[in-house]
């Protein structure tokens, strides 16, 4: 495993999901034991509240059950990330599978509906497109 690592705050017990509940997962946990790690939300780090009302990307836009285009303030959010990690020579994220903003391989489709389609969340698509590999928990599972 690389040396330094960004990880989704809700992997390592933060309560910063939409519904206040996190992702803790032990196995990364013990994993990351002696690394550098930079533990990051790109939705609270913009400014959004906990709880907050779920989205799913669709058409490229972030929104809610009720349509709200959430886009901006969620963009906002990767960006901050971003200048963040930027300078920390990070080689390796560990993000939450399947999350409009974390999500690596599969994202929902925008019906809220449950379904998963192929894709990117905003904040794995930036690291990507920055050259850092981008994994979820599923991966180590
Ligand atoms: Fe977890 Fe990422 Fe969602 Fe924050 S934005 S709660 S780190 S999946």
């Amino acid at each position: 495993l690389s040396s330094k690592i960004a990880v989704s705050a809700c992997l390592l017990g933060g309560n910063c999901r939409y519904n206040g509940k996190n992702n803790y997962n032990e196995e990364i946990e013990h994993l990351l034991k002696d690394k550098e790690v930079y533990k990051i939300c790109p939705e609270v780090l913009t400014g959004l509240s906990i709880p907050r009302k779920p989205v799913e990307i669709k058409d490229n836009k972030v929104i809610t059950q009720d349509n709200e285009d959430m886009t901006e303030i969620f963009l906002h959010g990767v960006d901050m990330a971003w200048e963040k990690l930027k300078d920390k020579n990070i080689d390796l994220a560990i993000l939450k599978a399947n999350s409009p903003t974390c999500g690596s391989k599969t994202i929902y489709d925008g019906t809220f509906s449950h379904t998963l389609v192929e894709g990117n969340g905003l904040f794995a698509k930036l690291l990507k497109d920055n050259k850092i590999m981008v994994i979820s928990e599923k991966d180590i599972e």
